[in-house]
Order: C-alpha cells, then sequence, then structure tokens
C-alpha cells in the first residue's frame, strides 16, 4: 500500500532543507517527494524480512552496548567495534515531535566483513522506529537499510 503526501509530510520536507534543523539537511542530493522515499525504503526493509523497528531495535542495542566505551572503541560480541561519540547539542525530529535527540555519532565495524562501517545517530534510530524514515539518497547519515541489515545482522523476527 502507498502513503499519500500529506500537509504533514510536506511541513517534515520543509524541516529537512540544508540549514533548516541541520546544515546538510536530511534529503542529500535526493529529489524525490517524502513520500517516495519512504515508500522505496519500506518497500525494501520489506524485502529484507525485516521491521523498520527491528532495525531501530538493532541499532539501539549496539549504541547501548558501544556507549561502555565512553568515546573509545568496543568490542562486542561476535565481531563488532562500536564506537559511540557524543557531541554538544541536541536537534529536533523534523517529523515535528516535541522533544530533542542528542548529536550522538555512533559507528558500527563488522570486522567479519573486513570494517565495512556504517555510522548512525539517535534521532536516525528515532526516525527508522517511528517514521520509517532512513534520509535521502546521498545524505551525510543516509542509514541505507540493505546496508544496515548486512553490517548490523539484525536477528529475524
Ligand atoms: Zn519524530
Amino acid at each position: 500500500m502507498s502513503m499519500k503526501q500529506t500537509p504533514a509530510l510536506d511541513a517534515a520536507r520543509r524541516q529537512m532543507r540544508p540549514g533548516a534543523i541541520v546544515r546538510d539537511g536530511f534529503l542529500g542530493a535526493d529529489r524525490r517527494p517524502l513520500v517516495d522515499i519512504l515508500d522505496a525504503d519500506d518497500a525494501a526493509v520489506k524485502r529484507l524480512g525485516y521491521t523498520h523497528a527491528a532495525l531501530a531495535g538493532r541499532m539501539r542495542e549496539l549504541r547501548a552496548a558501544g556507549a561502555r566505551g565512553l568515546g573509545e572503541a568496543v568490542c562486542v560480541p561476535p565481531h563488532f567495534e562500536v564506537r559511540v561519540d557524543s557531541v554538544r547539542g541536541k536537534l529536533p525530529c523534523p517529523f515535528g515531535h516535541p522533544g530533542l535527540y542528542p548529536k550522538t555519532n555512533i559507528t558500527v565495524k563488522n570486522l567479519a566483513q573486513g570494517g565495512r562501517a556504517i555510522t548512525y545517530t539517535d534521532l536516525g534510530i528515532h526516525m527508522i522506529e517511528e517514521h520509517g524514515f532512513y534520509e535521502g539518497r546521498g545524505a551525510r547519515f543516509r542509514a541505507d537499510p540493505a546496508e544496515l541489515a548486512r553490517i548490523l545482522e539484525p536477528p529475524r523476527a
């Protein structure tokens, strides 16, 4: 089932522009309507056999394991290295939720894949979990669903 572009999504898209919440914006070079971006990633997650909640849950789990390193890389069994870097400041959700998300960069390296790595943020976890939004193509923190699934190896339901 396809979602429809709504005034709420139009408002969210405005918040995703460069300079609104973050300097580079959330969409990278992606010119598709927000509803199409959401639809495409929703379909990709389903094809992979996951849910947004399962991917976000795995991101959160590895974040919690990595936070023990207080900024240093931590080994997380069976073959992950996780570094959690906190930066000063907080960001609001572009979808207009109340509340602020700490600026935290979480980098997960999969040592069984030659160190293939992905970096995501606390806001990114929230946007995936609540909105199924992985950011636009070319965005600095785009968390491509296939890359997330490949690197983080979340368990299937
Ligand atoms: Zn939100």
